[in-house]
């Protein structure tokens, strides 16, 4: 039942739609009335109650519930129309706020998490997060900080346009949900971005600020749960911060030898793995 009324409502988005439910609604409420006055002017008729012959009442009556009966409820269905116009355009409006980030216009938290349920193919979870952001915002004040968000924002959404889609889960952290290609293909995708983000600065309202990002990805796909690809999305991104930040790392690393070629680098990230098991 719900679930038809949100459609209905869904198409009163169309103003054709008004002016076909006012056409069906006023043939519906003269049809409806011609009837009723077939079936009781005969009785009336009968009590001698007609002032004029059944056939002349009978014609009278079918005309006038055409006449007026269709002008009034044509009027009224219009009327109705309009409303559930209104009422359907401000729910999407709503609708649409309650998915988005204000300041970034990105998916927000909610919608992210509703958009990584809906994945079923193989597809990877990138978190990313800007690096040393609170010394961006303590140098060049909070209003800067914001417009580095927001150009940021700007820069994640062009990247996973389509069948990605790139949010904003809170601060200086974003989620992109990366689709199509290979794992490695997905990897360097992200991998991209990152290196497009710190390659130029970013011009943040007044300010030109020089920024770098990690991210942490997980693969996703059946048999995955969102809650274990979201944590293991998020430990690899607290090893790219435990590895100097400005990197990309994907939850395999550390977990298989080998996937560094710097064996200091490997013991680095084996430590770093073993303290977040550990946490
Ligand atoms: P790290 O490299 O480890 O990520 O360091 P960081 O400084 O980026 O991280 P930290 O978590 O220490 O600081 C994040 C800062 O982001 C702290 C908070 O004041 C600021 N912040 C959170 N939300 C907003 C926002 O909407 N606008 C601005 N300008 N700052 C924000
Ligand atoms: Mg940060
Ligand atoms: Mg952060």
């Amino acid at each position: 039942m719900r679930i038809s009324l949100q459609a209905e409502l869904g198409d009163f988005q169309d103003r054709h739609t008004i002016y076909v439910f006012a056409l069906k609604m006023s043939f519906l409420a003269v049809t409806l009335s011609s009837v009723v006055i077939t079936l009781i002017l005969p009785p009336l008729s009968w009590m001698g109650m007609l002032p004029v012959p059944l056939a002349h009442g009978v014609v009278y009556g079918v005309l006038l519930s055409w006449l007026i009966g269709g002008a009034v409820s044509s009027v009224l269905s219009l009327v109705a129309g309009h409303a559930m116009h209104q009422l359907s355009v401000s729910r999407a409006e709503f609708e649409q706020l309650s998915r988005t980030d204000v300041l970034s216009g990105l998916l927000n938290r909610r919608a992210f998490t509703e958009a990584l349920e809906e994945v079923d193919e193989n597809a990877c979870l990138a978190i990313f997060d800007v690096d040393r952001f609170k010394a961006i915002n303590d140098r060049f004040g909070h209003a800067c900080g914001d417009a580095v968000i927001v150009a940021v924002s700007a820069i994640l959404a062009a990247a996973f346009a389509g069948s990605s889609a790139a949010a904003r889960l809170g601060g200086e952290e974003f989620g992109a949900i990366v689709v199509g290609g290979s794992q490695e293909q997905r990897i360097e995708r992200v991998r991209s971005v990152c290196a497009h983000l710190a390659g130029q600065p970013v011009a943040a309202g007044d300010c030109v600020v020089a920024i770098t990002v990690s991210a942490g990805i997980a693969e996703l796909g059946e048999g995955r749960s969102k809650e274990g690809a979201y944590s293991a999305a998020d430990k690899a991104l607290y090893l790219a911060k435990a590895l100097g930040r400005n990197r990309v790392v994907h939850e395999n690393e550390g977990l298989h030898p080998g996937w560094r070629r710097h064996s200091s680098e490997e013991r680095e990230i084996n430590t770093i793995c073993d303290e977040a098991r550990l946490a």
